[in-house]
């Protein structure tokens, strides 16, 4: 009999433990994905990012390839399609099990329900997180802050580290899998690499040359030294496991010191698993509500034209306007820059961070509901976690803070490239840069107020 491999957020051949129990249980293996187009564009998929994936499955696929497996990739329409879709793939290929990873958000967990439920042989492997779902607080319950809950996976890690599998062995004779069809509107990523090699060696790079001063470096955009693997992250080209691995092997003890390099990126893989945690504990946050509920009473004005020049860039906010051109041109943005742009969509424009959200899904290569929907509560104070309401990015000192010199600003927003100092944060008025759309001290009372009038 033969088994398959249910690809989804997982594109890789290595550290893949449902390819590997496929590989060490069967002796005929194939690959499959499911490709669900309108689903893609329910989820918002921006199309660099569909890009990305096109090159990930292709990549896949030639990896199967060497060790003799095919990989079927299967355009199944939509979402609901897929149980029934699957149940005659396995009645074709007489398949006996099908591994996959599991998945927590609400339609996947529907989607593989709707599976078990066909009788499709659908073997769930835990795979994806470093933290355990199960991980609970002293009570039980889950975790709504960070710290305690970085502390615990950081104990479960120690406890109990984990190790990467190997690609399996060959299962027959090479061969070669078709290249991913074009499914939808796409925009070139050719910058960002979807080679497993080319990704290992940005990995080890990383962990080697980098991490040791991640901690000082990573909050200056110009210096464009965080590691760039989201992309690759979100799709599974690489595990959060690998990364660990990699750390802990150029950085060795250091990766348990929060206050080292290698301990603050550890930290950072850990952001991701909480907001994953969360996304699982309170599927409120993946309905499109906030995780505080009383900030779902906050009567955002949404002003059009504010959130036009946002998108745009064109606030008259230098570092703001950088960030969003750095978005709208390259399909990324700068840690830092998401924190201050967002900031200044829900607390200076007043703009439901949601609206931000989608635009963020609608333009980045990495875009991932639960990192996306996180960060965005965070930076609204509406999430867990969150900022206390009243702490306010002022986007012009972050700008002097965070980009002193002005050398990202210049990049992305040339027509401040003749000023320096303090006015190329505060640019005087003139024909070719529009002057601040809002006063910032103004702006910040009126979300003070916005968030007092509906707490308890
Ligand atoms: C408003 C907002 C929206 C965001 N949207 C996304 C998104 O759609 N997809 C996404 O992957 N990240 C998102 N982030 C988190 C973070 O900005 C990116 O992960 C990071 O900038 C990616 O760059 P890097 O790979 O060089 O990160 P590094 O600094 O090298 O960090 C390593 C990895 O840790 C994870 N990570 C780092 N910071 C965070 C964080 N704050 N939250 C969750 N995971 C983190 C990422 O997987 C990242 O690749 C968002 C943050 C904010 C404030």
């Amino acid at each position: 009999m033969t088994a398959v491999v249910w690809f989804r957020n997982d594109l890789r051949s290595l550290d893949h433990r449902a390819l590997s129990a496929a590989c060490a249980n069967h002796d005929t293996v194939r690959g499959l994905y499911l490709l669900c187009p309108a689903q893609l564009d329910e989820h918002i998929i921006a199309p660099i990012r569909r890009h990305y994936l096109r090159r990930a499955l292709d990549e896949l696929g030639r990896q199967l390839g060497e060790i003799g497996i095919v990989f079927d990739i299967i355009d199944v329409g939509h979402f609901r399609n897929i149980d029934d879709q699957l149940s005659a793939y396995c009645r074709q290929h007489h398949v006996d099990t099908v591994y996959a990873h599991r998945e927590w958000l609400l339609d996947e967990m529907r989607r593989d329900d709707g599976c078990l439920e066909k009788n499709i042989p659908l073997q769930l492997i835990d795979d994806s997180l470093l933290s355990p779902l199960e991980i609970a607080k002293g009570d039980g319950g889950p975790y709504k802050v960070f710290t305690p809950f970085s502390r615990r996976s950081r104990d479960h890690l120690a406890a109990k580290f984990p190790t990467c599998l190997r690609r399996p062995q060959a299962m027959a004779k090479a061969v070669s899998n078709p290249a991913c069809p074009v499914f939808g509107e796409e925009r070139d990523s050719s910058l960002w690499p979807a080679s497993q090699d080319a990704l290992l060696d940005q990995l080890r790079d990383f962990c080697a040359e980098r991490a040791d001063d991640y901690r000082e470096a990573r909050d200056f955009p110009e210096l464009d030294d965080t590691s760039r693997l989201s992309a690759a992250l979100s799709f599974g080209l690489l595990s959060p496991r690998q990364c660990l691995a990699r750390l802990q092997q150029e950085c060795g003890e250091a990766i348990w010191d929060g206050n080292s390099g290698a301990g603050t990126w550890f930290n950072e893989l850990l952001w991701r698993e909480f907001y994953r945690h969360v996304a699982y504990h309170f599927p409120k946050v993946v309905r499109g509500r906030a995780f505080q509920t009383y900030t779902e009473n906050i009567p955002w004005p949404n002003n059009q034209a504010l959130f036009e020049a946002w998108q745009e860039g064109r606030t008259g906010y230098p570092i703001v306007d950088a960030g969003m051109r750095q978005l709208r041109e390259s399909g990324w943005m700068h840690n830092r820059l998401r924190m201050i742009t967002a900031s200044f969509l829900c607390k200076d424009l007043h703009i439901d961070w949601r609206w931000g959200e989608r635009h963020f899904m609608e333009n980045l290569i990495d875009g991932d509901f639960c990192s996306n929907n996180g960060g965005w509560q965070w930076a609204a104070s509406t999430g867990t976690d969150a900022a206390p309401y009243f702490r306010i990015f002022n986007p012009t000192t972050q700008g002097q803070r965070f980009d002193a010199k002005g050398e990202f600003i210049q990049r992305y927003v040339p027509e401040l490239r003749h000023l320096s100092g303090k006015a190329l944060h505060q640019p005087p008025e003139s024909d070719i840069y529009p002057a601040p759309i809002v006063e910032h001290k103004e702006v910040r009372q009126i979300t003070l107020a916005l968030f007092k009038n509906v707490r308890d």
